[in-house]
This record gives C-alpha cells, structure tokens and sequence, in this order.
C-alpha cells in the first residue's frame, strides 16, 4: 500500500512536515481502489433486500432495540456506516428517498454496478476521468430515452385512478403489507387526491399533509383513510356530546384551570362562609372561562394543556365537547386543518379565533379510543390509521406507506409512468448501448459500461427471485430487439418473463430517473478523488471525548 506519511519527502535531509502528526495519506490508485470497494460492499448488502422478492435486514443497535425492515433508506440509516466513500452513498440515497421518495434501492444498486464496471475499465488502462466523462455522457443521454420511452398519464382524468392504484401497489414490495397491498393502495391514492393541489398547469403534492397514527392491534386491513385529523385522546368527561356535527372549534393552549400561585401560599380560613367564598369565587373564574368559550359560538374545545374538573362540569352542562393535553404538533395540523387558531388567552377569544369542521366524533379503534376531526374547512388534512398485529409490523407498515404516497405523488408531478419488473431497464440499455456504438473509443467503453450497469439492476432482481441472472438477461436482451418487446419483464413471482404492461407493474418515471442520476452522480464523485487525507483516528476519538466531557458538563 503507498501510504505517504507525513514528512517522508526528505531531500534536502531535513525533514518538511506538511501534514499534522498522524495523519495518514493514501494516493492514486489505491485510494480509489479503496474508495470504490467500500461503496460496492454497501450496495452488495442492499442488493439482497431488491424486489418484491428481496429479503428483509434486522438491524439491531447499540441499545438492543431490533428493527426488521425492506426499507433501502432505513438500512442505510441504522447501519451506521463509518468509511467516508461509503457514507457518500448513503448520503446518495437519502437525497433519493426526499426527492422521489422511493427507488433507494435502485440508486445505490446502480452506483454499485457503475463502480464494478469501472474497476473493470480501469484494469483495462482507461483513466478515471474518461469513465467519469463517459458515464456522464451516457447518463444525459439515458434521461433523454427515458423520458421517450415512457407514457403519458392523464392525472386530470379520474379513469387514472386504476393506474395509480398500481404504482402504489408496485412501491409496496415489502413483505410487511404484501396481503393488504391492494387494499392499501386503495387508500394512498385517495389520500393522494385529497392532498394534490393545481397551480396553473403544475400539480403540487406535500405528502407531509397525510398524517400517519399507528396502532397496535388489529390487521392491516382495519387501517383506515380519514379525511381530517386524529387525535389519539378521549373526550374527559363522560356527560359530554361524543359526536359534534357542524363542529365550531377553539383551540386552546391554555389551562382550563386555576393556576396554582408561584410561591406557596397558605391561605388560612376560620369561617365557614369564607371557605364558601372562596371555592365560589375559583367556580366563577372557571365559569367564566367556560361562558366565553360557549359566547363565541364554539361547541368543542381542544386544549394542549388541562381541564379541571368545574370546568368539564360546565363545558358538559353547555353541551360541549372538551379534548385535553392535545400534542402541538397535533393543534398546529387543527390550525390548519379547520382553519382556527391557536389562543394563548381566553380573554382574547373571538368568533374569528374559531375553526370548523363537519364532524367531530369519539371513536374507538382497537381498546382505545380517539377523536376524529373529520371533513375540515381545509380539504388537504388527510390521516391514515394504521393498524398491524405487531408494533414492528406498524413501523415497517408505515415505511412502505410512505414509499407508496412518494410514488402516488411522483406521478402527479411529472405525469408519466414507466413499466417495471425489468422492462424499463432492459429498454434503456438498448438505447444506450447503441449510443456506445455510436460514440465509440474509450468513452464508448464506458458507455456500454452503463448500459451493462443498468442491466446490473434487472439482474439483481433475476437473482433475488431464485432465477438464471445470465440465461434470463439473455433472453431479456433479446426480446427486446423485437419492437412488441419493448415492455417484456420478469414475473417475479412465476419466474416468467411477461408483459410489465399486461402484468401491470407501473412505475413513476420520475423515480427511475432520479435514481438514474443519484447512482451516477455518487459513482462519479468517488471515482473522481484519487487522494485520501485522513486526520489520525486516535485525535478524533479524543475529540469526541472532548466533546463528550464538554457535554456532561
Ligand atoms: P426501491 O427501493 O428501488 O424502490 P424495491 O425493493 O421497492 O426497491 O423494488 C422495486 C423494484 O421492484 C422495481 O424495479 C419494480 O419494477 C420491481 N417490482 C415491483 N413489483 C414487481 C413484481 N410483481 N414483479 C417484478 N418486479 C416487481
Ligand atoms: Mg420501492
């Protein structure tokens, strides 16, 4: 290994420090080397979990706590990885989980097979930075095909609701919701609509607006779509309405309560009739409170802090329903959901303070029961109850879920869809091995490297099926010389290869294409640094000590 250390360059005799004590250099060749196998054993770890076939990863941390999950970004996450190059491609892929929200898997998949095919032509005498030039070349190229290879959807029209139950029936591959897919498909389209917005000829979707409540218990097919918020909160007083209709809503951060004074305060009574006066005078403030609430039309308060129990009484006597010790996350989603606002002080309470709702109801689900604001004044609150057996099977429930609203989403972004189970990949390569033939010399080679390495993505679902990578890439390879081959894949499930389109495997085009780019853009990065200048290790644990000391102080 030519590890230079610092001060080894002594020509003159006298020894020229550049570098801090025990830092460490490695250059050239081996530094790359390094690099690009750190990042290839990453990927040969994601591998196994891709397709709706791919296993399952238990990740177990420092505190024992166990999570089984088919997520690509929650792997990468608690897998803590330590080696620079490494972390690169987890980086990689979390920017590919925010921007498409799905297809994790396939970018770090894809760096890992443009790093293999690098390594391939690096052995070959081509420079580091003729393979970067040309895998850029070819990823230009690839975007342009993609976007001509795929089909336009109509999201406008509300026959593509079928279609889009099916992308988001694609995105939920994990093994944790494979028996409700249909049915949670149902779901995440209709909560996808809700939240779909139109500005000018552009459609806007924050899946941030779909809030997810998990609950142990039950199945998965007693998950429900709620069009408003859920709070998991009963109402306090058993006297009171469970179920508001043209509910008229104060949010309150305030305690419906006497607030103890600061300091202790001993108030001594000797006479009955004072006692009296003074429990009358704590029911008068609270009543007051209460004849407020009830002055500006309201006929359900939702409380962060407490109620006290005078004022349950009164609120139950006006007929109102009361909600306490309600998160804020929670009040601010009410605040926009029911278009009210958030009161610090109930003297400041004013009709215009108010929000509305069609509907507020009590409910149990499970043991236990929850408040649903339903069919808000504003349209886009929309929550998912989600209900599994297991608390780990919610968790992984909820992941996939969330893959599903990203690719639902995705497709209201850039309206067109690509068939998957290989077809899309198998299609691209073509084209962008035939660019390869076109460009020709040493970037032609890699040009072809990245047509082999979108092929590295279908293989790894050839492979994670049980099946012939090389006989069924072959067969693949050619039905797609045919111009009716266009859409054949892989059946993972028959181990057939079929018609994605007949088979129905649909994909937004927006994720193959983000993760196109994400893979390249982290094989490039790596392949581009030839020199390693790492601090010593020893410093930076004591660093850490350092810091550690600092925060125990
Ligand atoms: P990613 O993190 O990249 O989304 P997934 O594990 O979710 O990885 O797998 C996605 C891949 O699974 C896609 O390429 C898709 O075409 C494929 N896929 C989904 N359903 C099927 C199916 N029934 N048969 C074959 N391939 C499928
Ligand atoms: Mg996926």
């Amino acid at each position: 290994m030519a590890t230079v250390q610092p001060g080894a360059y002594e020509p003159t005799g006298i020894p020229v420090i550049i570098l801090k004590e025990g830092t460490s250099r490695t250059a050239g060749r081996d530094a790359l080397r390094a690099n690009m196998m750190a990042a290839m054993t990453i990927a040969e770890i994601i591998k196994t979990t891709y397709g709706p076939k791919g296993m399952d990863k238990m990740l177990v941390d420092a505190l024992g706590d166990v999570t089984i999950t088919n997520d690509g970004a929650t792997i990468l996450d608690k897998m803590d990885v330590q080696h620079p190059a490494a972390k690169m491609l987890v980086q990689i892929a979390k920017g590919q989980d925010e921007e498409a929200g799905d297809g994790t898997k396939t970018a770090v998949i894809f760096a890992g097979e443009l790093l293999k095919r690098a390594e391939e032509l690096l052995d070959k005498g081509l420079h580091p930075t003729t393979i970067v030039s040309g895998y850029k070349k070819a990823l230009e190229y690839a975007i342009q095909m993609a976007y001509q290879i795929a089909e336009d959807v109509n999201v406008e029209d509300k026959a593509s609701d079928e279609l889009l139950r099916k992308v988001a029936i694609s995105a939920l591959t994990s093994k944790a919701v494979h028996g409700a897919r249909e049915y949670l498909a149902d779901i995440v389209v209709k909560a996808v609509r809700q939240i779909a917005e139109k500005r000018g000829d552009r459609w806007y979707v924050d899946i941030d607006n779909v809030q997810i409540i998990k609950k142990k218990g039950g199945s998965i097919l007693d998950s429900q779509l709620v069009y408003g918020v859920v709070l998991d909160k009963e109402v306090v007083h058993p006297a009171m309405p469970r179920r508001v209709e043209n509910a008229k809503i104060v949010l309150l951060d305030a305690p419906l309560e006497i607030e103890k004074p600061e300091i202790d305060a001993e108030i001594r009574i000797s006479d009955p009739l004072q006692m009296r006066k003074f429990l009358e005078e704590k029911e008068n403030i609270l009543r007051d409170m209460v004849e407020k609430i009830s002055s500006v039309g309201a006929n359900v308060v939702i409380c962060q802090k407490g109620i006290d129990d005078v004022a349950q009484h009164y609120l139950a006597k006006k007929g109102i329903m009361a909600v306490r010790r309600v998160k804020r996350s929670d009040m601010e989603k009410l605040e926009r959901a029911t278009g009210g606002r958030i009161v610090s002080n109930i003297e400041d309470l004013s009709e215009k303070d108010i929000g509305s709702c069609e509907l507020v109801e009590e409910r149990k689900v499970g043991e236990d029961k929850m408040v649903f604001v339903e069919r808000c004044k504003n349209p886009r609150a929309v929550s998912i109850v989600l209900r599994a057996g297991l608390e780990r099977l919610v968790d992984e429930a909820e992941r996939s879920i969330r893959d599903a609203l990203s690719a639902v989403a995705d497709v209201f972004r850039v309206p067109k869809i690509i068939y998957g189970a290989g077809a899309f990949e198998m299609e691209l390569a073509k084209y962008v091995r035939d660019y390869a033939n076109k460009i020709g010399g040493k970037e032609g080679l890699a040009v072809e490297a990245f047509a082999r390495a979108i092929e590295g993505i279908v293989e790894t679902l050839i492979t994670n099926a049980g099946l012939d990578p090389v006989d069924m890439l072959m067969k693949l390879r050619a039905e797609h010389m045919k111009p009716e081959g266009k859409w054949i894949g892989i059946d993972v499930f028959s181990g057939k290869l079929t018609d994605s389109k007949v088979l129905g495997i649909i994909e937004p085009l927006l994720v193959k294409v983000s993760a196109l780019k994400a893979g390249t853009e982290a094989a490039t990065l790596i392949l581009r640094i030839d020199d390693v200048i790492a601090a010593s290790r020893r410093k930076e644990e004591e660093k850490k000590e350092e810091k550690k000391e600092k925060e125990e102080e």
